[in-house]
């Protein structure tokens, strides 16, 4: 079995606010911009955080609302100048709003999609001191793995190390890697965005590392000061990466002493959330969702610099949660968890995180909407959010999402509800043998667990009519096309529960 698993955000768990910002603190630049919703505003959150960091100068964005638009999110880009990093305080349209101001560059739609206009924004917006900031903190993210049970390192491993949005250097490419690799030791990347983790193998395939784009494409260049063994590890210097970003695009080939072509790749400020709501997992993942409404439309924005530097969980953000939000949330859990088993994507290590989520929403969901008090329960579902997020961050979603869009879109039904009213209906309609066993024993209780709650499992509750499902259908995005599912099965139940 071979499988790549990776996840760069550093968890802080059951902490506080002023506990995780005075870990943080130190490598803070000067400049904040706080993403938080009005709410949180109004309960002294943005004193709370001055107070944290006396010496911020903290501009603060509360205009966010559910679902958030893209008009309104391109509007509020516009205005920002010369923040340096950002801190995100809410539930997931917040996090998902702190995720567009994030990426470098302007960000306009167009055919269906959205595209990061970043060309220049290697010098514009973006001060030194924000550059040397964000390299700080991406000197602190290294949490990949790359697990090659078959111990050998060939040219897809390779290209995906020479992905990213940063650079490594060395002594050269190959001398790094064979030392990691000799030695066993870690390679800490220098940026969050880049998939390079500990290597374990006891075969180095050098033709395969010739051969292979880290060659042709990569960034990497040539400082040898920049890269020194420590007992741990191998640990790259700032220096080496702050020469590395001022170079004009241009990287010298340390073998072959060629000057070659450096990909712009979009960046994006660091990001430190504080989810407020266990339910979306923004703060796990390197997307947003963004919405048009007037064209009915809703994207996703995509990007490895779009991981967060930090989740913290404070707990006392997420006591007042009414019970329908913590309902729908958790819910949206849930489903991030089943979609995360049926889903061409799955490894053994999301699917662990997806099976814990679920068996905690299963028995401390219905006992927290019983007594709202019980911080035992809230706590769990925190922690399901958690592994929920851990779980899909490496799939994407499915069928259950992929229908709920269109749902949210038209009839206003909260996302929470429109991706997990299906799940009993698709739990029936695994086609993969493994995730059907995978998920067999919690089938049932999955079903009852809806029954319990009064949430309703039928189509038609939600506004659906037979006609509107074959148009869903019709026009599923690509992430429908992760499951694995019987689709048309599903169509078909879904049709029998608009009647
Ligand atoms: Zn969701």
């Amino acid at each position: 079995m071979s499988f790549t698993y990776h996840n760069p955000v550093k968890i802080h768990y059951n902490t506080s606010l002023e506990n995780a910002l005075a870990h943080i603190k130190g490598e803070l630049p000067s400049r904040i911009l706080l993403v938080t919703s009005r709410g949180w505003l109004m309960r002294g959150i943005a004193k709370r955080i001055e107070s944290a960091l006396p010496h911020a100068r903290i501009h603060i964005i509360s205009d966010i609302t559910p679902n958030p638009e893209l008009s309104h999110l391109q509007a509020l880009k516009a205005k920002l100048s010369g923040e340096q990093a950002i801190i995100a305080l809410g539930g997931g349209s917040v996090l998902d709003s702190a995720k567009f101001f994030a990426m470098q560059g302007s960000i306009s739609a167009s055919g269906g999609e959205l595209h990061i206009n970043h060309q220049g924004t290697k010098e514009q917006g973006r001060t030194q001191e924000a550059k040397n900031t964000a390299q700080n903190m991406e000197g602190h993210t290294p949490i990949n793995a790359t697990i090659n049970a078959n111990a050998r390192l060939d040219s897809s491993v390779l290209a995906d190390m020479s992905f990213s949005t940063g650079l490594v250097r060395g002594k050269s490419p190959l001398n790094l890697q064979r030392s990691a690799l000799e030695s066993k030791r870690n390679i800490t990347p220098l940026s969050k965005a880049q998939n390079i983790g500990t290597l374990e193998s006891s075969e180095l395939n050098l033709q395969a590392l010739q051969d292979s784009k880290l060659k042709q494409d990569s960034k990497l260049g040539q400082d040898s000061k920049a890269c020194k063994a420590h007992d741990s590890g191998l640990h790259t210097s700032n220096k080496g990466t702050q020469e590395g970003y001022t170079q004009e695009g241009r990287a010298q080939d340390m073998q072959s002493g060629r000057a070659q072509e450096v990909r712009q790749e979009p960046t994006a400020l660091p990001l430190f959330a504080f989810p407020t709501t266990a339910g979306t997992s923004s703060e796990l993942t390197q997307w947003a969702t963004i919405w048009d409404s007037a064209a009915r439309v809703k994207y996703s924005l995509s990007h490895p610099a779009l991981y967060p530097q930090m989740a913290a969980y404070d707990m006392s953000l997420f006591a007042s949660l009414p019970r329908e939000v913590l309902l729908h949330t958790t819910l949206d859990s849930l489903s991030h968890a089943c979609e995360a088993i049926w889903n061409k994507n799955a490894n053994p290590i999301s699917t662990h995180h997806a099976l814990r989520a679920i068996e905690l929403i299963l028995a401390y969901l219905p006992r927290l909407l019983g007594d709202l008090r019980d911080c035992v329960a809230r706590e769990c579902l925190v922690r399901a959010s958690i592994h929920a997020g851990l779980a899909f961050s490496n799939t994407q979603t499915a069928l259950a999402h992929a229908i709920s869009y269109p749902i949210t879109m038209e009839s206003g039904v909260p996302h929470g509800l429109a991706c997990s009213f299906s799940l009993p209906l698709l739990c029936e309609c695994i086609i993969d043998e493994a995730a059907k066993s995978t998920l067999e024993p919690y089938r049932a209780e999955i079903t009852r667990l809806f029954e319990r709650l009064g949430v309703s499992v039928r189509a038609r509750d939600y506004g659906l009519d037979s006609a509107r499902i074959e148009m869903i259908f019709e026009r599923l995005n690509a992430r429908a096309k992760n499951g694995l599912l019987d689709i048309e099965r599903a169509k078909e139940g879904l049709k029998a529960s608009a009647k």
